[in-house]
């Protein structure tokens, strides 16, 4: 199997920006691949990195639907709701921080790689992938790993702000995409009905 994913992650453009500057060392040949970079991609030593599914809401929101009131302190708190309605804060670091910012994120379903610290219940995302149905007529979803993305420097960004390399603005991408090896092999052991449990009837 072709994984087209990957294609996306070959530099088009040998230009301006700080990524190029590892790229454009000794001419390597155009097949290799080169790792987009982020920060702290894994947790701390022995924590897991595991799925969290759902749609991520503003706090307020999800305990009012549950006759919960609680005042304005809460207004920025984002959360993850989860299919049997769990509430899940999810902190406001490099990868998080784009759901405080940008609602185009929020009340849609989603999937996020992430991790929980012991004690702590707040996650933190390393990888989002939206699910959107792939016609409006079909109940048939795709899964679509998302950041956001500069044409002009061709470098990805996961926060919402000018480009940091041309200042210009950068966009949504969305691209087409399987979940990392390490949570399919897990995925697969918890059995599929499990992967979107409430919208997902096709065979
Ligand atoms: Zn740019």
């Amino acid at each position: 199997m072709i994984r087209p994913a990957r294609i996306f992650l070959v530099p088009l453009v040998l230009g301006l920006c700080g990524e190029v500057a590892v790229a454009a060392q000794p001419a390597k040949p155009a097949t290799k691949k080169t790792v987009t970079k982020r920060p702290a991609n894994k947790p701390p030593g022995g924590i897991k990195r595991e799925l969290f599914a759902g749609r991520v809401v503003m706090l307020g929101d999800a305990l009012k639907r549950r006759g919960v009131k609680s005042t304005d302190e809460f207004s920025n708190q984002v959360v993850l709701e989860t299919p049997v309605g769990e509430l899940i804060p999810i902190v406001p670091d490099w990868r998080g921080r784009a759901f405080y910012q940008d609602k185009r994120l929020r009340n849609r379903p989603v999937e996020l790689v992430g991790y929980r610290r012991h004690g702590i219940p707040y996650l933190q995302v390393l990888m989002v992938f939206t699910i959107d149905r792939a016609d409006k007529r079909q109940k048939k979803t795709v899964r679509q790993y998302f950041d956001y993305w500069c044409d002009i420097c061709s470098i990805p960004m996961y926060e919402i702000k000018r480009c940091e390399c041309c200042q210009g603005p950068i966009r949504m991408r969305f691209q087409p995409r399987d979940l990392p090896s390490y949570i399919r092999t897990d995925a697969k052991l918890k059995a599929k009905p499990a992967a979107s449990p409430n919208r997902d009837a096709s065979p």
